[in-house]
């Protein structure tokens, strides 16, 4: 039986509008968005009704109201980042648990990332997991496929038989592509398939560099007795700071300097890449200066060209292809090349040179205050063009045990 729903009393906000409101949905469908006050069940029912009629329903309809006490309405929120450690890792997450955390928090469709155990390196493999998280019916969930076979870093053969409309997204998150050539590689396929590759920017040699001091600032931890988020409920460090502290902070900045590096010299690399195969390219977890002023220079770039593209398409006509000359130019302004990025909540929200966050650890790490004003400026301008969680989670006992140098 077709039933009506209306959410009164609401505060609606989607990217035409910020206002409060009501919405009427009828057979599981958005059907008329009321907008105005609607505090009241009776005047808002009375202007549904109004609808109801006209679509040929009588006064009997069954209608129910739903008061949202102006708490915000939106449309679901999408993360493009999410690490669901199944199947392999289901002691950390299941699809189940993953997928009800996702509906839970109002996200409609998540884009799952490969590092799990076996890696996701095959179309089939991907398939199975979006029709087992489809089977559950919660969030939307989008498979990513690695880029190189189980992380090997040298073979793209398995992504030959890409199909957009299921696997929109490729990525080798959790670590980088260290080859170029490989790199390049998978991006000509991906381009050829219209599939857009996420890119974690990380260079795997400075980062293995990064990783000896952490594990030696993680020693030091331990022996400090810290808590898991680097503070200490033994030591005062304003006075009486044992000279370990100094140790450990210098091997902690360190590390972060490396990681840095790390990130601003593959986000480089990955988009120049990208340029050479025409390929569409998302970089993951934007969180330092450089890959930020990177991304910036590729996209006014790619606006330049955009720009000139329409002003040949606006100046050619069907004849014109039939000199040579203009349809060369048309060619050389048309390209599938774009970029896209994101950015953490955890690197808009805290600055890791910001007490109690100074010795918390995240991959990549928590940047000074004034990188974290950039990235939220970033997010101003439209730099950035998505907020992800990167959701990755981790048993209490990985983390006790020491692990986090290397967990991702
Ligand atoms: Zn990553």
């Amino acid at each position: 039986m077709i039933k009506g729903l209306l959410i009164y009393n609401a505060h609606l906000v989607d990217e035409s509008m910020d206002t409060a409101g009501a919405i009427l949905i009828i057979d599981g469908k958005i059907r008329f968005v009321f907008q105005g006050y609607f505090t009241s069940g009776k005047t808002a029912e009375q202007m549904a009704r109004i609808i109801l009629k006209e679509d040929g329903f009588d006064e009997n309809f069954p209608l129910e109201l739903f008061n949202a006490n102006n708490l915000i309405v939106t449309p679901a929120f999408i993360d493009m980042h999410v690490h669901l450690r199944y199947p392999g890792q289901t002691q950390k997450e299941d699809l189940e648990s993953g997928l009800k955390a996702a509906a839970a928090g109002g996200y409609g469709t998540v884009v799952a990332m490969p590092n799990t155990n076996p890696v996701v390196s095959s179309v089939e493999m991907a398939m199975q997991i979006e029709r087992e998280a489809a089977a559950l019916g919660l969030t939307q969930l989008f498979q990513t496929v690695s880029l190189t076979k189980d992380f090997n870093g040298t073979d793209v053969s398995h992504l030959d038989f890409l199909d957009n409309k299921y696997i929109p997204v490729i990525s080798e998150d959790g670590r980088d592509v260290a080859s170029s050539s490989v790199m390049l590689q998978a991006m000509k396929k991906a381009a050829d398939n219209n599939v857009i590759v996420s890119c974690h920017c990380e260079d795997a040699f400075l980062s293995v560099d990064a990783k000896g001091h952490r594990q030696i600032a993680l020693d030091m931890m331990k022996k400090l007795e810290l808590t898991s988020w680097g503070t200490s409920s033994k030591y005062d460090c304003d006075d009486n700071c044992p000279s370990e502290f100094d140790i450990l902070n210098d091997e902690l900045c360190k590390a972060d300097f490396l990681l840095e590096k790390a990130e601003d010299l593959m986000t480089e690399r990955n988009l120049e890449l990208a340029k050479m195969a025409d390929c569409k390219v998302h970089i993951a977890h934007v969180s330092s200066k450089g890959a930020l002023e990177a991304i910036k220079k590729a996209k006014a770039e790619i606006k330049q060209f955009n720009e000139a593209h329409d002003l040949v398409s606006a100046t050619t006509t069907y004849y014109d292809f039939l000199n040579d000359e203009k349809a060369e130019s048309f060619e050389k302004y048309s390209r599938n090349y774009n970029v896209t990025c994101e950015v953490t909540p955890h690197h808009i929200g805290l600055a890791g040179d910001e007490a109690p966050f100074n010795r918390a650890l995240v991959n990549p790490p928590l940047k000074d205050r004034n990188t974290r004003y950039e990235l939220i400026k970033a997010v101003q301008d439209g730099i950035i063009d998505v907020i992800s969680t990167d959701h990755a989670p981790h048993t209490l006992e990985d983390k006790k045990m020491g692990l986090r140098a290397s967990l991702v």
